[in-house]
């Protein structure tokens, strides 16, 4: 029998389910009683386990943070992860509003279409057809709902923490396909400096930078020195100009995302390359000497002691996104991700000890491990055998630098929703999910549950 029968047959109701939570503003807000990440987040959560009750299966709800529906019979469970909240709309929106939920021209419109409403509403059909084809798994199979991905995955947290079961084995449609088997290991952090400052030339301002994850466009400092200053700097993308009492000096940049700095150019490291020309002296010059040959314009921190690389997911990078110079402290805030096979204790003292040698200070730092699971296990070689049964295409897992929902869980990997070639718009204006997409994702989904499950 053809255990995606229901999709078909109910596929304009799997659409109408989609848009009518596409128009629940889902964005986090402030906690209140029955809502800890804020009305909407929990709204939407409600209303999806009450579509998983009318598609007849058992929920659960976990403190408003997170839920689930499952399926089955077994000791083990099998899990497909994924998130009801949303960002923020923005601006821009040009073919629909942004909460419609509007279906036009093949596709669905409406903030969380892709992101990751349009997947788990398939995860919910995917299940749905299974049960009705009358599919027994051998493993239960659980579709579990966060509510706050976007804004620091205390929803998974909560979760672990509080005795939820972990799956064997899953899956979060909440990347691309054809899969995503491996996650750098990321360290965010920032470190600072207090200089006392001597001599004619005196830093008094030094800023650039949006995150730590963005690759600088713009960078600026200004100095109180001899105005004849001015000449002694000459580097491209540099601009040197006279205010009262000293120089400005900018600096341009090409903003790209921090888990790529190779593709861009760094704003920060170029003013401080162009600042380390002036006859700074003192623990100002040594510090700018630090940052402009320690840093300088490098993305895989070379001179800082960091160049690592593994065979399957290629270099450290590293990314200075964020700088700024208050009271007389030099701040400089960072991304670092590190390949997937190489531990974190070799990592991390590694920076320490870089920056430290720099009479560099550390004030903040997180730490996201890595994740890796080898192409031959199990549960890629059965993700990829459905991947390449549906498209007829051939499919190879892959590493990246940033991080997906997959982290949040043990056993899990980014399966879909996103087709290789396919537009991405998820945090974009006008995103939107083509109809035939969100089938194609639900019939992919029952496919993947049944492999893994039967
Ligand atoms: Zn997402």
């Amino acid at each position: 029998m053809d255990f995606k029968r229901y999709i078909h047959a109910h596929s304009d109701e799997l659409l109408a389910s989609l848009a009518a939570l596409v128009r629940i503003p889902s964005v986090e807000g402030e906690p209140e009683e029955g809502a800890p990440f804020g009305k909407e987040p929990a709204r939407c959560l409600h209303e999806m386990l009450a579509l998983c009750e009318k598609l007849g299966f058992p929920t659960e709800n976990m403190d408003d943070r997170v839920g689930w529906c499952e399926y089955g019979e077994g000791e083990e469970m099998v899990a497909v992860l994924g998130h009801l909240d949303v960002v923020p709309a923005g601006d821009g929106w040009t073919e629909s509003e942004p909460f419609s939920g509007e279906i036009k021209n093949g596709r669905i419109y409406g903030r969380g279409t892709m992101d990751d409403k349009g997947p788990m509403v398939a995860a919910v059909y995917a299940l749905a057809t299974l049960k009705q084809s009358g599919f027994q798994p051998s493993r239960r199979i659980r579709v579990i709902f966060g509510t706050n991905e976007e804004t620091g995955c205390g929803d998974m947290a909560w979760y672990a923490s509080h005795g939820g079961e972990m799956p064997v084995m899953g899956f979060t449609p909440d990347g691309e396909y054809p899969l995503i088997n491996g996650e750098k290991g990321i360290l965010n952090g920032t470190y600072t400096r207090t200089l006392h400052q001597t001599g004619d030339y005196i830093l008094t301002r030094f800023e650039g930078g949006e995150a730590s994850n963005i690759s600088p466009a713009y960078a600026v400092a200004e100095v109180k020195c001899p105005t004849e200053a001015a000449s002694k700097i000459a580097a491209e993308k540099v601009t040197v100009t006279p205010i009262d009492g000293g120089i400005r000096v900018e600096a341009e940049g090409v903003a790209v995302h921090g888990s790529t700095p190779e593709l861009g150019e760094n704003a920060i490291g170029r003013l401080a390359m162009a600042l380390a020309q002036l006859p700074f002296t003192g623990e100002t010059g040594e510090c700018l000497a630090f940052v402009s040959e320690r840093l300088g314009m490098e993305t895989h921190g070379e001179s800082l002691g960091l160049a690592m690389r593994d065979g399957v997911s290629g270099d450290l990078t590293m990314n200075v996104g964020v700088a700024s110079f208050e009271n007389e402290t030099l701040s400089l805030t960072f991304s670092v991700r590190y390949p997937v096979t190489l531990p974190y204790e070799l990592v991390y003292p590694r920076l320490k000890r870089g920056f430290t040698l720099g009479g560099f200070t550390e004030t903040e730092m997180t730490h996201a491990a890595a994740l890796y699971i080898p192409k031959d296990s199990e549960l890629i070689r059965r993700l990829l055998g459905v991947y390449e049964a549906e498209t007829g295409e051939k499919a190879e897992p892959k590493c990246i630098g940033g991080g997906t929902y997959a982290k949040s869980m043990p056993n899990i990997v980014a399966f879909g929703p996103i087709f290789p070639g396919d537009e991405v718009r998820e945090h974009k204006p006008d995103e939107y999910m083509e109809t035939r997409r969100v089938i194609q994702n639900a019939e992919i989904i029952a496919s993947a549950m049944k492999a893994l499950a039967e």
